[in-house]
This record gives structure tokens, C-alpha cells and sequence, in this order.
């Protein structure tokens, strides 16, 4: 295992020294302009944070410019309803980040007088932030001289040390390569430009090393692999779940909808009743008495540990009542993606739901 004595013994005080004057030089000329940077306000850059967790900038910046709009300070957020906040969500995906934004939002309030924790210790202690999203916060914000350690940045250290094992394996390492290369005088501009080289230079497929201001440091470029790092672990086979759908429709022309659990996966978003395997049950339970009427398209859809396939059946219900709502006010339910396909079917002209 790479340790950090041996990193040391790479790189000598004046290597650190001219790494961190070359990566800022790029990022002066190449850096991204973003709406989070250089802003002031650490609700703001708090919130760009947590979009930005495994979601790319495109799609962050419409999504953060909205919330913005609806909730322009912590206090707003704080007194929004949950629901309001995973409508604002949909279709971001790790929808627990939205659950701890609005939760951390009342602790502000109920713990810090609606003043944002601008210190470590307190930082850590607001749902969903953990050591690089804290570096990641106070050092934009405050310019505090955090590390951090996000997707991108672990690839561009992997690669930087040649690292021979996975990351997730190796992480203490990487956080001491982290600390160890941070520009402690401005470590707001050498954070940013750390995410903006793993972003823009160092990716996944096609790292542009000729033009990487680190490329004569590179353990990985050196030994003409870059992209053999960083070490992946094994595969595994990701499992894939068959639901069916009961798209309930009664004669009002109403449409049957229920609320997940507020916790665990895609928790607090609303959903069309489904089951893995055989819905008769599901279907005596719910609607006695249901008439098939057809299928729609299979709905197919990815998360990060395993794969839905999802049959949605119309059923004809002479049910009312509790979650039976006006298919025209479906859009003002949080969704998730793969069950907003099949409201994307649902309202394709050509299907004719009336009676
Ligand atoms: S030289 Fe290439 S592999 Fe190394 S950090 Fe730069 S872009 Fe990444």
C-alpha cells in the first residue's frame, strides 16, 4: 500500500510548491465559470455541494437555479413541506439528499438560530454532510483550508500516485494526498481547481493529459496507462427486479396513487401500486373486483445496486376515495423517474382513458 512516506519521497516540498502554482495557473485560464463560485453565501454554495454529489454540472445548474427561486435562504427551506422540496427534486435521483437538505435546514434553525455552522465540528453534525462535502463547503465559502476527497478528485489522486487498488480500499491514503497537495493559503481556488481538472481534463475515458498542468508529476501518465487507473473492483452482476404496475383508473376518470415510506430508497415520493412477481394480491387487497384493461410499454430504469422492469396494467376500478386523484394533478406529486414514464405514457394522446 502507498503510504504517505512514500508520496513524500515523491514529491519533494518544491514539487508540492510548483504543482499547486501550475494547477492554479490552468485553473485561472481554464477553470469553469459556475453560479456557485466565488459565492459568498454558504447556504447557497451548501446546497451546489449536495446537487453536485454524483450528478454532473448540466444538470445541477437549472435544478439549483430553481431552488434558489423557491427557497432563497436556509430559513425558507427550513419552513417549506417535504413534499414541496421532492417536487422540487424530481428527477435529480438519491433523493435522500433533498430528505437532508429540508432536515438540516431545521436544524439550522432549531440548533443555530438560522445561522449556518461556519466551523468543522458543527458542520458535520447537519444531516447529510460529511468530511468532503464540509471541506468542500468551507473552503468555497470560507476559504478554510479543508481537503476534500469527491468522485473526481479520487481519480485524479488515483491516477496522480498510481494507486494499485481500488479507491474505496485505499481511502485514508488518498485523503493524506489530499491534505498533503492542498494549497493551505487558498485552498478555496486549489479545491475548485482540483474538481474542475478531474471534470474537464482528468475523466473517466479520455484523460486530456497533454494538456494537464500535472502531467510531468502523473505516476499513471508516466507509465502510459492513465486510464488503467483507477484500479476498479470486480463487477458484480447487478440484479434486475420485474415489477407490474397497477394503474387503477375509476369511473370518475380518477387515478389510484400512494406514498412511499419516508425512508430508505426513493423515500416520501409518490408511486402507482406495484409488486415484484404476481399482483393478484396486491390487487384483492387494494382493488377488489378490478377489470384488466390493458398494458402500457415496459418501463425500464437503473439505480446504482440493481435494475427495475416495471409492466404497467390499467385496471378499470369502481373504487373512490383516498389517493384517488385527477390525472391532471399528477404533476403536482413527486414522482420517481421510472414511475414519471409511465405518467409520460399515461398522457400520450393517442391512449384513450376515457370510458
Ligand atoms: S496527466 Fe493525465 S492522468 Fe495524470 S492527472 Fe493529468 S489528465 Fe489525469
Amino acid at each position: 500500500m502507498l503510504r504517505l512516506s512514500l508520496i513524500m519521497a515523491i514529491w519533494t516540498v518544491d514539487n508540492l510548491t510548483e504543482m499547486r502554482r501550475s494547477l492554479l495557473q490552468w485553473y485561472a485560464q481554464q477553470g469553469r465559470t459556475l453560479p456557485w463560485r466565488n459565492e459568498p453565501d454558504i447556504y447557497r454554495v451548501w446546497i451546489s455541494e449536495i446537487m453536485l454529489q454524483q450528478t454532473q454540472v448540466k444538470t445541477v445548474i437549472p435544478y439549483y437555479e430553481r431552488w434558489l427561486a423557491q427557497f432563497p435562504t436556509v430559513a425558507a427551506l427550513a419552513a417549506a413541506d417535504l413534499q414541496t422540496v421532492l417536487k422540487l427534486w424530481e428527477g435529480l435521483g438519491y433523493y435522500a439528499r433533498a430528505r437532508n437538505l429540508h432536515q438540516a435546514a431545521q436544524q439550522v434553525v432549531g440548533d443555530f438560530g438560522g445561522q449556518f455552522p461556519e466551523d468543522v465540528e458543527n458542520i458535520l453534525r447537519l444531516k447529510g454532510i460529511g468530511r468532503t462535502t464540509a471541506g468542500g463547503i468551507l473552503s468555497s465559502a470560507r476559504n478554510l483550508p479543508l481537503a476534500i476527497l469527491d468522485g473526481n478528485v479520487k481519480r485524479v489522486l488515483a491516477r496522480l500516485i498510481a494507486l494499485e487498488v481500488p479507491p474505496a480500499k485505499a481511502l485514508d491514503e488518498l485523503w493524506d494526498v489530499s491534505e498533503q497537495l492542498l494549497d493551505r493559503d487558498n485552498s478555496r481556488d486549489f479545491n475548485q481547481a482540483l474538481m474542475d481538472l478531474g471534470a474537464t481534463l482528468c475523466t473517466v475515458k479520455k484523460p486530456n493529459c497533454p494538456h494537464c498542468p500535472w502531467q510531468s508529476y502523473c505516476a499513471a501518465y508516466l507509465k502510459h496507462r492513465p486510464t488503467d487507473f483507477p484500479r476498479r473492483a470486480p463487477k458484480k452482476q447487478i440484479p434486475t427486479k420485474k415489477l407490474v404496475a397497477a394503474i387503477a383508473l375509476n369511473f370518475d376518470q380518477q387515478i389510484f396513487i400512494q406514498q412511499r415510506p419516508q425512508d430508505g430508497l426513493l423515500g416520501g415520493l409518490w408511486e402507482f401500486p406495484n409488486q415484484e412477481g404476481d399482483i393478484q394480491a396486491l390487487l384483492a387487497y387494494l382493488f377488489p373486483g378490478a377489470q384488466y384493461e390493458r398494458s402500457l410499454n415496459t418501463v425500464f430504469h437503473a439505480y446504482t445496486h440493481f435494475k427495475i422492469e416495471i409492466e404497467p396494467r390499467i385496471y378499470r376500478v369502481d373504487l373512490t376515495g383516498a389517493g384517488w386523484v385527477e390525472q391532471k394533478q399528477l404533476s403536482h406529486y413527486p414522482f420517481s423517474k421510472a414511475h414519471l414514464k409511465i405518467i409520460e405514457q399515461l398522457q400520450e394522446p393517442q391512449l384513450n382513458l376515457s370510458l
